[in-house]
């Protein structure tokens, strides 16, 4: 029976000057997210409120499904968008509404009236009293709660009356764009995906870097890595992902370094790697998956050594996530199954049994300084190498 959406937004933070930008970045997001659902769509920004009509036949599971994934959106109302063409067809296309959305009327119901055109010939009072009261006579059935009703059935006098009865809720947080762009440390585990979905959440876009490890690592774990950045692009937009190869420079790390700094080390040169990459695509800064404590990688010790080396800030929206926590986020937002898929990933491949878990920043520093015939030459050569590949949301989802 719907053919509209009429999407509610947070209105904090967004006054003045920055609220054409919010709408403009909400509607940008919300066209991409219906790109890939079956019907063609009209989105339209109308006196602080935007809709979202169907231009013929749509899937509308489907719509609202992927207009759930869109940051910034706080309400999903189903509306019926009725030409103003008097009272009395008012008051039928009411009826009508309650009749089709409510087949069982033993329910109780509450009329709202919302004026936003005043020269409406009827007050909002007027209207709820008038549309009750005729309500009641239609269907005996149906009776006025105006405390706790079943139905609030709102009635807005806009350009188009809209009628609706129903909120869904949207993710909430920001409109994607709104808030810069951040370079995400990708890889195939469970919890930088996640990482990625909550910075993206906050209005901020994203690139990402993946570090590869070919033959250690097989194309199906970079595939499992690009499957994840497809899920994390519905709720984010399109992402740049830059694949690097890693492996000469883990070998060169494993044969020059004490085998328990190894993992230390190469999550340095990860960094300063993603470090160059934010900062040639205006990042403003690095997110990656880590969580205090969850593996020796990432105490606090370690944090402080992998830090170190980035002149731009490092965001971790994990950082006090437990990880039971953290699979719940990633089995809400469907990045679950794919993480967990057992495809080898770089990082477990060479480590060490007994991985330090106090690094002591000299002492790094130190083992670096065996690297310096060549790393400098294999970091420009890793960086010169790196594939992009541009990642769209699943066209099937
Ligand atoms: P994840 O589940 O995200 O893989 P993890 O718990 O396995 O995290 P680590 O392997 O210690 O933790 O990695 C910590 C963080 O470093 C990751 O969350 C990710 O941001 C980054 N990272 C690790 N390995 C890679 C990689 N191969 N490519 C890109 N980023 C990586
Ligand atoms: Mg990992």
């Amino acid at each position: 029976m719907f053919k509209a959406f009429l999407i509610k937004y947070g209105e904090i933070g967004i006054k003045g000057k920055n609220r054409h930008l919010f709408e403009d970045a909400l509607i940008r997001q919300i066209k991409y997210a219906l790109k890939p659902v079956e019907g063609e769509f009209q989105v339209t920004k109308e006196q602080g409120r935007i809709y979202i009509e169907a231009l013929g036949a749509f899937d509308y599971d489907e719509a609202l499904a992927s207009l759930q994934c869109v940051f910034g959106i706080v309400g999903i109302c189903p509306v019926v968008l009725a030409e103003d063409e008097g009272f009395e067809k008012l008051a039928e296309d009411v009826a009508a509404y309650m009749d089709a959305r409510y087949p069982d009327k033993r329910k109780t119901f509450k009329v709202e009236t919302r004026r936003a055109r005043k020269s409406y010939p009827l007050t909002s009072m007027e209207i709820n009293a008038e549309l009750g009261g005729r309500l009641l006579h239609t269907f005996p059935e149906l009776k006025v709660d105006v405390h706790n009703p079943d139905i609030m059935l709102h009635v807005e006098i806009r350009k188009k009356i809209n009628i609706y009865s129903e909120t869904l809720p949207g993710p909430g947080g920001m409109p994607v764009g709104t808030n810069g762009k951040g370079m995400l440390l990708l890889s195939g585990g469970i919890d930088s995906p996640v990482a990625g979905y909550m910075i993206a959440k906050r209005g901020v876009k994203i690139d990402a870097v993946y570090f590869h490890a070919p033959p250690y690592t097989s194309e199906r774990a970079k595939q499992k890595v690009v499957d994840l950045a497809k899920i994390v692009a519905k709720y984010a937009g399109p992402i740049y992902l830059k694949v690097v190869n890693f492996t000469d420079i883990q070998m060169y790390i494993y044969e020059k370094c004490p085998h328990e700094e190894l993992t230390i080390i190469m999550r340095r040169y990860m960094m300063r790697i993603a470090e160059h990459f934010a900062k040639e695509t205006n990042s403003l800064g690095l997110i990656t998956g880590e969580s205090i404590g969850q593996v020796a990688s990432q105490t606090m010790q370690s944090l402080a050594a992998t830090n170190e080396v980035c002149g731009i800030p490092v965001y971790r929206p994990l950082i006090g996530f437990d990880k039971q926590e953290i699979i719940a986020v990633s089995e809400k937002i469907g990045t679950y199954e794919t993480s967990i898929l057992p495809y080898e990933d770089c990082c477990t491949i060479f480590v060490a049994k007994h991985p330090v878990t106090k690094p002591n920043l000299k002492i790094i520093r130190r083992s670096e300084t065996h690297l310096q015939e060549k790393i400098k030459e294999m970091v420009k050569t890793a960086i010169e190498t790196a594939e992009t590949i541009i990642v769209e949301a699943d066209m099937d989802p």
